[in-house]
């Protein structure tokens, strides 16, 4: 299971597929039908019912039953990539689904109370927060909301409009207008979330839109100076070499971990109707379809990876693909109302396959 899904098959995107249980309204609308889908979490298998007697079968890299814990979650999506930020790589982690499936309960619950309840970004943190040597290393965090082309400041509402800079050098991206917090302790972490998620609410009120029709995205920074003995003491056991290599330098690894909290998938069908503009369908639309391209190019290890397309994919241009590590977690339910609804997320998260 989790070595499989470790194993990184040239730059492609690993993805896993999770399934919701069923909620209160669905056990009453949904009692005399049968779920559209069913898992076979031993074959990494997901079936999408058609009727009554026949049904599609999709394989995933992962298939994570609603009775997934949510640290099983994190091991198998988030903590290999987590694992490669550290070491001085980018990664992204990312859910993508139609709203109400649990995208934000994957990646974004806090779990104050019942820690177990705790989901990607918190327990991305702890991880790190455990492996970083506070006299020489510093993690650091934006979160920005992307809406209608609009990148705003999750942490500062005053920037509203945030452009995305790009070193011609070294393909770096980065948004030197958004606010970046150094992190320190596990609590700094939670309350920053706490007023973005504030921020949120209030700058979505203000637009009179829905968090659903915009992406959260989360960027912490992770600079770490390992010596060169300490990099080489992993796999070199002769402890009399010490004391020649203590004056050199320290190596800097610099590695970024993103992740993104997807606007919902159905707002790519259905433009102009429940009170959204046509011109906030068609953004949503922009880079989402503009995402699924990147993932599906990666996957067939074409030379050109259409990042330019959007500004969530020129976001992400430095941290998926090349020696980044990229997770995309697709979030089903399992009432067959939103069978067509469930069947374009699954046909998404096979773009990358
Ligand atoms: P999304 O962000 O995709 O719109 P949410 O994460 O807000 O969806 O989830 C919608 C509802 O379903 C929430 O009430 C959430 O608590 C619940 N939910 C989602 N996933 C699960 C799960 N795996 N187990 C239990 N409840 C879940
Ligand atoms: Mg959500």
């Amino acid at each position: 299971g989790l070595k499989d899904f470790d194993d990184s098959v040239s730059g492609r995107v690993r993805v896993a597929v999770r399934l919701r249980p069923q909620n209160a309204e669905e056990m009453v609308a949904d009692a005399d039908f049968a779920d559209c889908v069913e898992l076979q979490p031993e074959f990494k298998r997901l079936k999408l019912r058609k009727n009554n007697w026949d049904s599609d079968t999709y394989e995933f890299d992962e298939v994570l039953t609603e009775s997934a814990s949510q640290k099983r979650v994190y091991e198998v999506v988030a903590k290999p990539v987590v694992e490669s930020v550290l070491d001085g790589y980018n990664g992204t982690v990312m859910a993508y689904g139609q709203t109400g499936t649990g995208k934000t309960f994957t990646l974004g619950r806090l779990g104050d109370e019942d820690t177990s309840a705790r989901g990607i970004m918190v327990r991305a943190m702890e991880d790190i927060l455990a492996n970083i040597s506070w006299d020489s290393d510093s993690v650091m965090i934006s979160y920005l909301q992307l809406y209608m082309e609009t990148i705003q400041d999750l942490l500062n509402p005053a920037n509203d409009n945030i452009a995305i800079v790009e070193d011609p050098r070294t393909g770096d991206v980065s948004v030197p207008g958004a606010t970046l917090v150094d992190i320190r302790t596990h609590q700094d972490f939670m309350e920053l979330l706490r007023l973005g998620e504030a921020h949120r609410v209030a700058a979505n009120t203000k637009l009179n839109t829905e968090s659903s029709r915009s992406h959260a995205i989360l960027m912490v920074h992770i600079k770490r100076s390992v010596t060169d003995m300490e990099s080489e003491m992993s796999n070199e056991h002769d402890h009399s070499v010490h004391m020649s290599r203590n004056s050199k330098p320290p190596i800097i690894r610099k590695g970024k971990l993103v992740v993104v909290d997807l606007a919902g998938s159905e707002r790519v069908h259905k433009s102009g109707s429940e009170g959204h503009t046509l011109e906030e369908a068609k953004s949503i639309n922009l880079s989402l379809s503009a995402l699924g391209k990147c993932i599906n190019a990666l996957a067939e290890n074409s030379p050109h990876v259409p990042v330019r397309d959007s500004k969530l994919t020129r976001l992400l241009k430095d941290s998926f693909g090349g020696t980044a590590r990229t997770s995309l977690i697709v979030t089903v339910g399992p009432s067959p109302r939103h069978r067509a609804e469930t069947s374009s997320t699954i046909l998404f998260g096979q773009r990358a396959m």
